[in-house]
């Protein structure tokens, strides 16, 4: 498993993929990287702590990510986060979250402000059909609007690649978080042991007809293999 590694393009960032005690929702149809989690706390720290000595400063600006929510990394590891924005001068800092854990994310923005640190959450929406995403995803956001999310998250996660998707739709998901958001990421469903697999017509669909369209957009990130950033 990498996990550190350095976004060049776009937006500019270093990145670090940290191990935390586990998903707590567990139920999106298409995920299985929560598997990447420890109950142990001490081993998920030294691991961490080792993740996060690779980071270097050179954007002032670092992704955290960690197969779940940030609310999910033991309490030593937010603190070398800390520590190691302090000291290599990170200004902005991104977290993951779920929906379920957005009443805790003001706390988090005013601990990291108090040293001078701007967190922005991106949070995983898969797609802004309310159905598609609770029906068939099982995402855990009910009822939940772009507004209401746009209260708690700068930027979302969408992920196309399904049955069902069109490029109707897939168009719409992208102008609605570019409406909402400051910056979306369009991540490519690829094959795993989840129940939800991947559809080669949509990929292809959406490689052919809507990536051209938003190739060189800077505040849209586009990974059709989940790999891209460099971790995991
Ligand atoms: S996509 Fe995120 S919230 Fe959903 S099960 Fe996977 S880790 Fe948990």
């Amino acid at each position: 498993m990498v996990r550190y590694s350095v976004i060049t393009e776009k937006n500019p960032r270093e990145i670090v993929l940290l191990r935390g005690s586990g998903c707590r929702w567990k139920k999106c149809r298409f995920c299985d990287y929560h598997l990447d989690f420890s109950k142990d706390e001490e081993a998920n720290y030294r691991l961490n702590q080792e993740a996060l000595s690779n980071v270097t400063g050179a954007y002032h600006s670092l992704e955290v990510i960690n197969s779940g929510s940030f609310c999910e990394l033991d309490d030593g590891t937010m603190d070398a986060i800390e520590t190691v924005c302090r000291e290599k001068k990170i200004d902005v800092l991104r977290f993951e979250s779920h929906w379920m854990y957005r009443k805790k994310i003001p706390l988090l923005k005013e601990r990291f402000a108090g040293s001078g640190i701007q967190v922005k959450i991106k949070m995983g929406v898969e797609t802004f059909d309310e159905t598609f995403r609770e029906e068939t995803m099982e995402k855990g956001m009910k009822g939940v609007a772009p507004e209401e999310i746009a209260r708690y998250a700068q930027e979302v996660c969408l992920l196309f690649g399904f049955s069902g998707q069109t490029e109707e739709t897939m168009e719409r998901d992208i102008r609605t978080g570019l409406a909402h958001f400051e910056r979306i990421c369009v991540n490519l469903m690829n094959p795993n042991t989840a129940p939800l697999q991947p559809d080669q017509e949509v990929i292809r669909l959406f490689q052919s007809r809507v990536y051209p369209r938003y190739r060189e957009n800077p505040r849209v990130d586009i990974l059709v293999e989940n790999t891209e950033f460099g971790v995991g």
